[in-house]
């Protein structure tokens, strides 16, 4: 059996204590996952700060570059390990991974890399009484160790997407990754030292959230900054664990998306693009859209040609070059997303189309399948229409204006995406601007220039990554004021 270890001060660190790897795709355990004890969490903090005080800090950032860019190097020369790796932990189609999961995990490195070495900084020259002046700048010094917290829906994408920043400042980290997706964060370890990061740079604790990995990095006294994705109910826990010693926490979390289709829009291009914003990833993509509202004249001719779309989609295994729609992470998720297709029944929805688990052939009946699915029919205030769900589902409804479809929109807890198809322009930078979200995208959907703000309003988090962005969060601001 396939033993996954954990990675502390360099080293590949078994533990006595394991846990299961199942797969998504047959229910089958594929791998043993070596659970970190407080003591390997410890060693793993104490690692980090150590590299912080010592060679990694020591670095210039010429130096650093150059082994961010190495580290970049190293996951695209082990691409297939990498895919496979994250097939196997999470269900998705190599098609889709191969396209979005590795290349953009070895593009976070490269980005922020970039990101650091052109970064400026304030200067304010100063008038003094003597006549002589003095001239303050601002100096960015990294934040110290930092807990990096992961979700599993793109594991090695939304790590990367903290680590690459995190270093590329100078930072060090203790990376826990989400327990249903263990292998490429350990993967990213063999490439670390390959590409001579030096050790403690970069840690890897596997295990669960409370009374776990995941609390032990959160709350211990020598980290100096959490950065969390994952769902909102775990943020609070997460912030309060950083109040603890005043610990910046940046949080990115949960949604309940709306798309936005008025009647003039690209009818092909919107159907496309909720295609992907609904079922890609089966649907587990915190930028996805659950709710979809459909300007009247064009709801019926939307709503066939979706269901037509959803039930086109291939369902099968990864390395098979026509699926389109892989697995839920686990049966506990499949359970969860059940639940909700079951409740929009009783809640009196539509099913224009699935609402139940497909019947997969041979060892994939053990998998965590799901059909896609769309309703209509609920009202606003029905629970689906107002809780995530993250599975490869949406509602449809129809509006008649501008403010009213604005006012449902915009009516969710959470404030994450939107997407909004118009040929307007006009009306798309207005519906834009007053979408209470921290993305909104028009005829687009998932289009990223990771120079950017990335980040959510309300449910869906605080505090913004991205280019210079990420440096907010990852760096200490300094001002240094020098008299002449
Ligand atoms: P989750 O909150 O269940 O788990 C995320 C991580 O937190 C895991 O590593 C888990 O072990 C850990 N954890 C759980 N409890 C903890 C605790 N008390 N202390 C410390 N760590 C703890 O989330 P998930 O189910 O892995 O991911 C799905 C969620 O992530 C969805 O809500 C989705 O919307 C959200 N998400 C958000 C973004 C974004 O950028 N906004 C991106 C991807 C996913």
């Amino acid at each position: 059996m396939k033993q996954i270890l954990n990675f502390i001060n360099g080293e590949f660190v078994a533990t006595e204590r394991h846990f299961d790897k199942i797969s998504p795709q047959t229910g089958q355990k594929i791998a043993d996952v070596h659970e970190a004890s407080k003591a390997n969490v410890d060693a793993a903090v104490a690692a980090a700060r150590a590299a912080l005080n010592g060679p990694w800090g020591r670095m210039t950032v010429a130096e650093r570059v150059q082994k961010l860019y190495a580290v970049a190097d190293g996951i695209n020369a082990r691409f297939d390990e990498f895919l496979a790796a994250e097939c196997a932990d999470t269900g998705k189609p190599m098609s889709l991974a191969s396209h979005i999961d590795i290349p953009r995990g070895a593009a976070n490195f490269k980005i922020f890399a970039d990101v650091v070495k052109n970064v400026a900084t304030e200067f304010f020259p100063m008038e003094t009484p003597d006549g002589k002046g003095a001239i303050n700048y601002g100096f960015r010094a990294p934040i110290g160790v930092v807990g990096v917290i992961c979700p599993w829906n793109l594991p090695l994408l939304l790590m990367t997407w903290k680590v690459g920043p995190a270093l590329a400042c100078g930072n060090t980290v203790v990376v826990k990754p989400s327990e249903e997706t263990p292998q490429t964060a350990a993967l990213l370890g063999e490439v670390m030292n390959a590409a001579g990061i030096p050790p403690g740079v970069y840690n890897v604790v596997h295990g669960f959230g409370p009374g776990s990995a995941g609390e032990f990095v959160t709350t211990h006294p020598q980290v100096d900054a959490i950065t969390f994705t994952g769902e909102t109910r775990t943020g609070e826990a997460i912030m309060k664990a950083a109040a603890t010693g005043v610990r910046p926490v940046s949080l990115e979390m949960g949604g309940k998306n709306a798309a936005i289709v008025f009647a003039d829009c690209d009818f092909d291009a919107a159907i496309e693009g909720t295609m992907r914003s609904v079922f890609a990833n089966c649907g587990q993509v915190c930028l996805g859209t659950e709710r979809v509202y459909v300007e009247r004249p064009i709801f019926d001719k939307f709503v066939a040609a979706l269901k037509q779309g959803a039930e086109g989609l291939k369902l099968g295994r990864p390395e098979d070059a026509s699926t389109n729609m892989g697995t839920l992470i686990s049966k506990e998720h499949q359970n969860k997303v059940l639940s909700y297709y079951q409740l929009a029944v009783d809640e009196g929805a539509t099913v224009v189309t699935g609402g139940g688990v497909p019947q997969m052939p041979g060892e994939l009946a053990g998998g965590s399948w799901i059909q896609p699915t769309i309703w209509t029919g609920l009202p606003e205030n029905a629970r689906v229409m107002k809780e995530e769900i993250f599975g490869p589902c949406c509602h449809i409804s129809p509006f008649d204006s501008e403010e009213e479809v604005l006012q449902k929109a915009n009516d969710n807890a959470y404030g994450l995406a939107t997407a909004i198809w118009t040929r307007d322009v006009s009306r798309a930078h207005r519906v834009a601007q007053r979408m209470h979200v921290g993305l909104a995208w028009v005829n687009s959907w998932f289009l990223r220039d990771l120079r950017t703000p990335f980040g959510g309003s309300k449910l869906s988090g605080i505090g913004r990554e991205g280019g210079v962005h990420s440096l907010e969060f990852y760096t200490e601001l300094k001002n240094v004021c020098v008299k002449l």
